[in-house]
């Protein structure tokens, strides 16, 4: 049991929060919305950094992947999108199969494959693709296809969630991404991506999912029109899917990138940021991990959300599209010892995984992992 550290509040409010942390009860949406709301950040990050290091101990977790984007064309039109494309506009592109399996090498453990919704692009073109990454590429796991694609291959397709899932994991997969919650808000949802499926049906797939054994992740897009109670709410109805099914891995709060949509042309502050993911430690106190995703926040704050709850960076990622067609300002790619420098520099141990959260290597010193050694989890 890692020791309660004595911290010293500005917030009183946030003093209160603390005893029900350290005594294991929930938060709840005021608890929430005063802990995005505080000014005595430094507190929050050491309440936030106590869970983490309950849950992971010293571990940062971080993966040798690629992010594959096969197509970015897209029936739908969200309007919180730089990434679609329309046949004929001058950034759409669809891959063939080769062109996609151009783009990995046989040091990943994992592919993460997610794109827009084109019916080139259906159930059986993707079973195939999977087939092809895992005769060619053994030692990647494949974590594909968010809740909205699903829910496109099961409409086109005829076919049940239930059935394309067992389908896909019968071609390999092994866990779904978390993409396509957006924010739970039906409010938000009418106004950005009233096309696009919502609350429920994001939740019945994941469900589905964990009923089936397969683990998945969760996302909240946050920093455009949502509200701060938008925020926690979506939180709130994370934790109670956890509560029902189990199978979530990480929660991934993913900072929104203006781009040229329009909809607004401000940044999160480094502050939003640090605050957004803290908050989301504290809240999903059932949720295994907290991703701090350096190619949304960029490599200096991804490595000081190492200090407010986060647990992992993600991975190398490779040829990323959907944030940088959005004008991301992180690099296209890191290299694992660029990674292993932003961990260490966070006072972490870098732990390297695989899709599914198992060891594969620790680097106590140096770049060279010296032993394989599992973190002692709650
Ligand atoms: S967010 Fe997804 S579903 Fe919406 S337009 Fe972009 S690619 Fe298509």
């Amino acid at each position: 049991m890692e020791p309660v550290p004595d911290i010293r509040f500005k917030d009183k409010k946030l003093a209160l929060i603390w005893e029900k942390v350290v005594s294991g009860k929930p938060l709840d949406i005021a608890d929430g919305l005063a802990c995005l709301q505080t000014r005595d950040l430094i507190s929050l990050g050491k309440m936030a950094s106590w869970v983490k290091e309950k849950k992971s101990g010293d571990y940062v977790y971080f993966v040798i992947n690629a992010q594959l984007n096969p197509t970015n064309l897209c029936v739908l039109d969200c309007k919180f999108c730089d990434f679609a494309a329309k046949p004929g506009d001058k950034h759409a592109y669809n891959m063939t199969t080769e062109e996609a399996l151009a783009r990995l090498s046989n040091e990943l453990h994992e592919v993460h494959i997610v794109g827009g919704l084109w019916p080139d692009w259906d159930l059986d073109h993707s079973l195939e693709l999977m087939d092809q990454i895992r005769e060619r590429f053994p030692s990647a796991q494949l974590k594909a296809f968010t809740a909205v694609e699903i829910d496109f291959f099961a409409k086109r397709a005829k076919l049940s969630i239930e059935a394309v899932l067992k389908k896909l994991m019968e071609h390999g997969l092994v866990a779904l991404p978390g993409g396509g919650a957006e924010v739970f808000s039906k409010r938000v949802k009418k106004e950005l991506f009233d096309k696009k499926i919502g609350e429920e049906r994001w939740l019945e797939v994941h469900a589905t999912a964990h009923r089936l054994g397969l683990k998945s992740n969760a996302t909240l897009l946050y920093g455009h029109i949502e509200t701060l109670e938008e925020r926690v709410d979506h939180l709130l109805k994370l934790r109670a899917q956890q509560e029902r099914s189990g199978g979530f891995l990480t929660f991934i709060p993913l900072a929104f990138q203006p781009g040229n949509t329009g909809i607004t042309d401000r940044f999160t502050s480094a502050i939003d940021d640090l605050r957004t993911l803290a908050t989301s430690r504290l809240v999903l106190d059932n949720f295994p991990h907290i991703k701090s995703y350096w190619v949304m926040l960029g490599e200096n704050t991804a490595s000081i959300g190492l200090n407010f709850g986060g647990d992992d960076l993600d991975g190398t990622i490779g040829e990323e599209k959907i944030a940088h067609l959005a004008l991301a300002e992180s690099p296209v790619g890191l290299t694992r010892s660029r990674l292993l420098a932003m961990i260490r520099e966070a006072g972490r141990i870098p732990a390297e995984r695989d899709a599914c959260y198992n060891i594969l290597n620790v680097y106590e010193n140096g770049n060279i992992p010296r032993e394989n050694r599992k973190p002692q989890l709650v």
